[in-house]
């Protein structure tokens, strides 16, 4: 059962912060309540406020351009990122992942921010956005500061944020030339979360790879770069077995656990298998990409 609080409805994401401020550690931020409701049900939080930052409008963009790439606001829904056009056309796995992500219920209700300030190791969002070397900007009265999304989940279910900040906006850079990113989750149930995801983008220059990043969901306390994969792929001239060290690199570095669903050493084969493939798309994306 849910404990009574206070709901507030800020006017603006300015009066957001502020409420924020005065309320600190009583207080929760609630966007689309896809995660915060269930938790609250739960009796995993009680608290004494809850700051509804919904209605913001100008919290709810998604901007692109070519120099500073894509901006995604506070409020922007799963189901927007999904349906954008520039999306579609300057980072298309962000498309890919959003149609799998959930149903389209919760795609409509829930948001971008929500999801990674909520801080599951299983969630898409975060491993894509990783790969692709995102930040996400937090506000608070104080100001703002800019987070690499790699350094944002210092243990299960934790972000670095403070209690009075809140993620104003998230900012995936400008795709690099010859660069692609690839991510597939292995799931029981169509529009779950995954037993294991895995995000890879790849530079190339020609038929070797200039650069590499390998990220794992739901493989360790947190959404992880696996860095020995990230080892075997850079500088390497590619080729199956590359692909296939990639993968045991990767699955010989995660910590995934054991349970109800899965067990360690099957999540540590899905690992294997899908940083393979993954690194093997990106590649040939890259190679065929401006
Ligand atoms: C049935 C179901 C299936 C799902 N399947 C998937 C799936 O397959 N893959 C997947 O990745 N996710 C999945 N989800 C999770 C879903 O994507 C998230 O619940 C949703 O994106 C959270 O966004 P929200 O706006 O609803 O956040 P809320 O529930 O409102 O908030 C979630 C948390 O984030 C905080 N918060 C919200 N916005 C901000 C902000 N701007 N700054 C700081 N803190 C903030 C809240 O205080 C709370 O702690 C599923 C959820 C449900 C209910």
């Amino acid at each position: 059962m849910i404990s009574d609080f206070a709901y507030l409805k800020p006017g603006s994401m300015k009066e957001a912060l502020r409420m924020l401020k005065e309320h600190e550690e009583e207080c929760k931020v609630i966007c689309g309540g896809q995660s915060l409701l269930v938790i609250m049900r739960q009796g995993l939080v009680s608290p004494e406020y809850v700051i509804s930052i919904k209605q913001l409008k100008d919290a709810n963009y998604l901007k692109y351009d070519a120099k500073s790439g894509l901006k995604i606001g506070a409020t922007c829904t799963h189901r927007t990122l999904e349906h954008s056009s520039v999306a579609k056309k300057e980072y298309p796995v962000l498309v890919e992942m959003e149609e799998k992500l959930a149903s389209i219920q919760v795609r409509n209700w829930g948001t971008v921010a929500g999801n990674l300030a909520h801080g599951d190791p299983a969630g898409d969002p975060a491993p894509v956005l990783i790969a692709m070397g995102a930040s996400v900007k937090l506000g608070s009265v104080s100001g703002e500061r800019v987070v690499p999304l790699d350094e944002f989940y210092p243990d299960l279910f934790e972000t670095v944020m403070n209690h009075d900040e809140l993620i104003v906006e998230i900012q995936v850079p400008p795709r690099p030339a010859k660069t692609a990113t690839k991510y597939q989750k292995f799931n029981l149930l169509d529009s779950d979360m995954g037993l294991i995801g895995v995000a890879v983008t790849t530079t190339m220059d020609g038929d070797k790879c200039k650069d590499a990043r390998v990220v794992l969901g739901s493989a360790a306390p947190t959404v992880v770069r696996a860095k020995a994969a990230e080892k075997v792929l850079i500088g390497a001239k590619l080729s199956d077995s590359v692909f296939e060290k990639a993968g045991e690199a990767a699955a010989a570095e995660c910590s995934p656990v054991s349970d109800i669903h899965a067990s360690e050493e099957y999540r540590r084969h899905l690992v294997k298998i899908l940083t393979k493939r993954m690194a093997k798309a990106a590649c040939e994306q890259a190679k065929i990409s401006g």
